[in-house]
């Protein structure tokens, strides 16, 4: 689906050669930086989706920069930011809960009459799906 910001991106309306041309590059930069008004979501965006790119696969100026420029700012970023730990499971007893999106919180949530998130209901569907094809509700290792 289009989000709504890139139906006003610049390099909608030009030929996309120009940001991936190094002859053009310096057009490429000036339209993104002086002239797109949407440069701060299309730079959130590209940083976000080349987040596992190899450098050398960044390809093109986007948002202004050029790959070896989003690379440089996508470590400088990481650097900075504080590494996530995963969530310590809460003390008490008992077996750790199942996280919502699988079939045993769904269970969960059914036997504790709490509303069924959508996580859940889309894995439970799922495991139905499963069982109807395989008649096994035990999902596959990862493919
Ligand atoms: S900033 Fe992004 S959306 Fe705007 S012209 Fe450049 S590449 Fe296109
Ligand atoms: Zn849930």
């Amino acid at each position: 689906m289009e989000r709504e910001w890139e139906l006003r991106a610049i390099c909608r309306r030009e030929d996309p050669e120009v940001w991936f041309s190094r002859r053009t590059a310096a057009r490429a930069k000036q339209l993104c930086l002086k002239e797109c008004p949407v440069r701060e979501e299309c730079l959130e965006a590209i940083l976000a989706r080349e987040a596992k790119t190899a450098n050398s696969m960044r390809a093109g100026i986007i948002a202004g920069l050029t790959g070896a420029e989003r690379a440089k700012l996508a470590a400088s970023r990481s650097a900075k930011a504080p590494v996530k730990k995963p969530q310590a499971a809460p003390p008490g007893p008992g077996r750790p809960q199942a996280p919502c999106g699988t079939r045993s919180a769904y269970q969960r949530h059914l036997r504790k009459k709490e509303p069924v998130c959508a996580a859940c209901r889309a894995a439970n569907a799922r495991s139905g799906v499963q069982y109807r094809r395989t008649g096994s509700s035990q999902v596959p290792a990862a493919r």
